[in-house]
């Protein structure tokens, strides 16, 4: 049996050797995240020509997602590395600093002295240290210290209920696009995005770079969940950021907004991950949390297009084990997940011949005993909405494009497959689909297969046949 939901891993020290990436590749990883908050450009440009090589070898589709860092603010260094804040304590966030000590501490964002007054809660280190803000004078912001503990270098800021103003593009993001876009990522994901205008931006920077990377939405800031259905409109998808959004919204809410965004970006044909902290104990145990296998299941029956892992395989102990634990955990969530088209599928209305073509194959591969639904597509949006609905017959997906082949790296329920389409007639094309099929042991005689097909070949968009065949031509 194989998983329908994918696996994002976040490439970094742990992972980047040859023989760690090809036995994290093997284990199962759909989709590898290059975090351009760490390392360097050349760091990133080496790591995925080294998964481009590795999964050729392999036989597996790796998509690559190039992450910006964002303008995350974070605190400066301290003379000895790191301090410890005592609860009822003072301390100051100084923009003048430039060495911090017990007392006081740097800061690489000066408008967070216009952005915040007397009661704002800062939080810091995702939310492990809590300030409250007495008052600002100059460059300094004075504070009492609600939770302490140990506060070490760089560490990040958020401002519980958000309303910072950082702008979601940094000069260094830019940079990074161009990065990414000579990379020739397949998605870039774009941090503390506030509005849709926020990703018409990022989407713009990488045509203009001349990069074809969709763009994933990563949902971390309070402004975000309010201008969800805008800013789902203008991405390709969206990312549960689980780290940053706790810290504004309140830890809380998450778990509610993971079930509406997930169902949000199904119904408006997008693509959802969620993020953050999934396996977190494995970062220093072979073996997950209870708590761990409930997150990761329940994501996988909200319908996750993929679950994601960080420092677990960046900077973890054991990158393998945790992406092992996790293809398991997902397995056996799919197997009871309930195999229902979901209700919405009977109120949805479609304009679209094409869409109206993919819908009609679900219908039919969840009436009969379909073995295998195949899309023989251009850009793969026939299989992007196929996998929109729960309709437990896996999808694939046959493309003569490589780049659509690896974006549906991360489709949930697709499995893309190459199939060249030139100079081949639709009779043609479906045999040799039948035999790939077959050949991959994906079908055999007397299996059903549901395919869907637009003539005349070769455009995009122009899926208008539905075939239902029995392998082997009885019937
Ligand atoms: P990050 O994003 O790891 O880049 O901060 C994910 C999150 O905030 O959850
Ligand atoms: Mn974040």
């Amino acid at each position: 049996m194989s998983r329908h939901t994918k696996i994002v891993a976040t490439l970094g020290p742990a992972s980047s050797d040859p023989a760690t990436l090809e036995a994290l590749i093997r284990a199962g990883v759909d989709v590898v995240r290059l975090n351009l908050s760490h390392g360097k450009a050349q760091d990133h440009i080496d790591r995925a020509a080294l998964v481009r090589e590795i999964s050729a070898r392999v036989g597996r589709i790796v998509g690559i997602l190039a992450d910006l860092q964002g303008p995350k603010i974070r605190i400066g260094k301290f003379e000895a590395g790191k301090i410890t804040l005592e609860r009822g304590g003072r301390f100051i966030l100084d923009a003048a600093c430039e060495l911090g000590n017990a007392e006081r501490v740097g800061l690489d964002y000066r408008d967070l002295l216009r952005d915040v007054g007397p009661g704002s809660v800062l939080l810091l280190d995702d939310g492990r240290i809590v300030l409250d803000v007495e008052r600002v004078s100059g460059s300094e912001i004075h504070t009492v210290v609600r939770h302490g503990g140990e506060l070490s270098n760089n560490k990040g800021i958020n401002r519980q209920g958000g309303g910072l103003s950082a702008p979601a593009l940094t000069p260094k993001d830019m940079e990074d696009i161009r990065t990414a876009a000579a990379i020739g990522v397949d998605y870039l994901a774009v941090s503390f995005p506030k509005s849709a205008a926020d990703m018409y931006m990022a989407r713009q920077l990488m045509r203009a770079a001349g990069g074809k990377a969709l763009t994933i939405a990563k949902i971390e800031r309070v402004e975000a969940v309010a201008a969800l259905d805008e800013i789902l409109d203008a991405a390709d998808g969206v990312m549960v950021a689980r780290g940053d959004l706790a810290v504004e919204v309140g830890d809380a809410a998450v778990p509610a907004l993971q079930k509406k965004m997930i169902r949000l970006a199904r119904s408006k044909n997008k693509l959802a991950i969620t993020a953050t902290q999934m396996m977190e104990s494995m970062i220093q145990a072979p073996t997950p949390t209870r708590a761990e296998v409930s997150d990761v299941a329940n994501a996988v029956l909200d319908g996750t297009d993929a679950v994601m892992l960080s420092a677990e395989t960046a900077s973890g102990k054991y990158p393998v084990e945790t992406v092992e634990s996790m293809a398991r955990i997902c397995l056996e969530a799919e197997k009871s997940a309930e195999i229902t088209l979901d209700r919405d599928f009977l109120e949805r209305t479609f304009t679209r011949i094409d869409q109206t073509i993919a819908m009609a194959a679900l219908f039919a591969a969840h009436h009969l005993e379909v073995k295998a639904i195949a899309a023989l597509t251009q850009s793969g949006s026939t299989a992007l909405w196929m996998s929109r609905l729960n309709c437990g017959v896996p999808v694939y997906a046959l493309t003569p494009d490589p780049l659509a082949q690896a974006r549906m790296s991360l489709y949930r329920e697709v499995r893309p497959l190459l199939m060249p389409q030139e100079g081949r007639d639709r009779d043609q094309l479906l045999q040799d689909a039948e035999t790939l099929l077959i050949q991959k042991g994906i079908v055999e005689p007397g299996d059903l297969i549901v395919f869907t097909i637009g003539e005349p070949i070769g455009f995009s968009g122009g899926t208008n046949t539905m075939k239902i065949v029995r392998v082997g031509g009885a019937s």
